[in-house]
C-alpha cells in the first residue's frame, strides 16, 4: 500500500460513503458513564453463575457451527414476550442494530429509502448509509412529539419503502400512542411499505402493556424490534430480536451471514431468559432513578421530556456543552446529542444518579 493510500479519502471507497463519519459515542473511562443507556445495576450473582455454566457447556461444542435456526432461543424469546407469539415470528441477530441492518438490507437498498422522524435514533441514518439507503429525515413539532396526523402527511408525501418509529423515542425518551403507530401503518400499507417499530426501552414504559407487539396480528408488515442491550443488563452480549410473521423472518434470512448468532451468545441469551425474573428486578429501580431525576431536573428549573425508558432528555441549559464539560470534570459522562440547549442522562444505580444531580446542582449553581 503506497502512503497515500493510508488516507482513508484515498481509498477507493463507495462514492455514497465519501465524507461519511462512523457512529461515535464517546468511550472516556470516567466513574460515572451515563452516556449510552446502559443498564449500569451490577448484574445478579446467580445470573452470572447460570451464564457462566450455560457458556462452559457450549465451549465443548465450539469445534462445530452453532445452530443457524437457533431454534432454543427463538422458543424462549416468544415465551418472554407472550402475546400469542411462536418461535416462527421470531428472529434475533448481534444486537437490535444488526436487526435494523438485516431489514434495510432485505426491503431497502438502492433505489430504495427509509424514514424516521429526528431527533431520533442516531444509527438509523448510518444503517441507511451501509446499506445504500436513502435515509428521509421526517420531522417533529418543536416540543420533539410526533402525531399520527402529521407523521401520516409526511410518509403521503415521501412513499418511504420503510418507516421506523423509535418507541420509547431515543433521545427524547417518550413512548408513541398505539392509535399514532396503527394511522402509520395504514399509511405506510397503502404503498405496500414495512413499519418497524424500535422498542429497545419498551420494559422501562410507564405503561408496558402499550407495546407494538399487540398490533401484530393482521399487520405482515410490521416489525416489532427489541434488545437484550438494556432492561436485561446485556450489552456487552450483543443479542437483539424482533417479532413478525413468520415470512418477514424467511425474509431476512435472505440476507442474514450463515450462523451469524455465535453459539456462546445463544448459551448466554438463553441463560438470561431463563433467569429473566432475578435479571428484571432492576428495572423497577432503573425506574423510580429516572423518575427521581425528572422530579429533581424540574426543581433545578430545567426542562425535561417525560419518559418511557431508562434515560431522561431535558432542555433549558444555556450552555449545554459546558455543562457536559462540567459533568465530566466530576467524573460524569453524559449525552450531548446535538441539540441546543439539551443532554440526555441515563439513569444510573442510586448512587450514580446522585452523582449526576449532585454535580449538575452545582453547575448551575455556579452559572447563575
Ligand atoms: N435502538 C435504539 C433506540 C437504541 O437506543 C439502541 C442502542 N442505544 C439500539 C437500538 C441498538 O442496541 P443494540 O444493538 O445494543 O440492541
Amino acid at each position: 500500500m503506497t502512503e497515500a493510500m493510508e488516507n482513508l479519502e484515498n481509498l477507493p471507497l463507495r462514492e455514497d460513503l465519501r465524507g461519511r463519519s462512523p457512529y461515535g459515542a464517546p468511550m472516556l473511562d470516567v466513574p460515572v458513564t451515563l452516556n449510552v443507556n446502559e443498564n449500569t445495576h451490577p448484574m445478579p450473582v446467580e445470573v452470572v453463575e447460570a451464564i457462566t455454566r450455560e457458556v462452559a457447556e457450549t465451549a465443548k461444542t465450539l469445534n462445530r457451527y452453532p445452530d443457524r435456526e437457533f431454534t432454543t432461543l427463538r422458543k424462549e424469546l416468544a415465551s418472554y414476550l407472550g402475546h400469542g407469539l411462536t418461535e416462527n415470528q421470531l428472529w434475533a441477530a448481534n444486537g437490535s442494530n444488526e436487526i435494523l441492518q438485516q431489514l434495510f438490507q432485505v426491503f431497502g437498498g438502492p433505489g430504495r429509502s427509509v424514514m424516521s422522524f429526528v431527533p431520533t435514533y442516531s444509527m438509523y441514518p448510518l444503517l441507511a448509509d451501509g446499506t445504500n439507503t436513502t435515509f428521509i429525515a421526517g420531522s417533529r413539532a418543536d416540543d420533539f412529539t410526533l402525531t399520527a396526523a402529521s407523521a401520516v402527511e409526511q410518509i403521503r408525501h415521501h412513499k418511504p419503502n420503510l418507516v421506523v418509529l423509535c418507541s420509547p423515542n431515543n433521545p427524547t425518551g417518550t413512548g408513541l400512542d398505539l392509535s399514532t403507530i396503527e394511522a402509520v401503518y395504514e399509511a405506510m400499507s397503502e404503498h405496500d411499505g414495512i413499519t418497524i417499530v424500535d422498542e429497545a426501552y419498551a420494559e422501562f414504559a410507564q405503561d408496558p402493556s402499550q407495546t407494538a407487539l399487540t398490533l401484530l396480528e393482521d399487520r405482515p408488515l410490521l416489525v416489532v424490534s427489541r434488545t437484550m442491550s438494556k432492561a436485561f443488563a446485556l450489552a456487552g452480549a450483543r443479542i437483539g430480536y424482533f417479532a413478525a410473521s413468520s415470512a418477514m423472518c424467511d425474509a431476512v434470512r435472505l440476507v442474514r451471514l450463515p450462523y451469524h448468532l455465535s453459539a456462546v451468545t445463544q448459551a448466554t441469551a438463553l441463560a438470561a431468559l431463563r433467569h429473566r425474573t432475578q435479571l428484571l428486578e432492576n428495572v423497577e429501580d432503573i425506574r423510580s432513578q429516572r423518575d427521581r431525576i425528572v422530579r429533581k431536573l424540574r426543581e433545578f428549573g430545567l426542562e425535561p421530556a417525560d419518559s418511557d425508558s431508562n434515560f431522561v432528555f431535558f432542555g433549558g441549559l444555556k450552555d449545554e456543552k459546558a455543562a457536559w464539560q462540567y459533568l465530566l470534570k466530576d467524573g460524569v459522562l453524559v449525552r450531548d446529542n446535538g441539540i441546543a440547549h439539551h443532554l440526555r442522562v441515563t439513569a444510573g444505580t442510586e448512587s450514580e444518579t446522585s452523582a449526576f444531580l449532585e454535580s449538575l446542582e452545582a453547575y448551575l449553581r455556579n452559572t447563575g
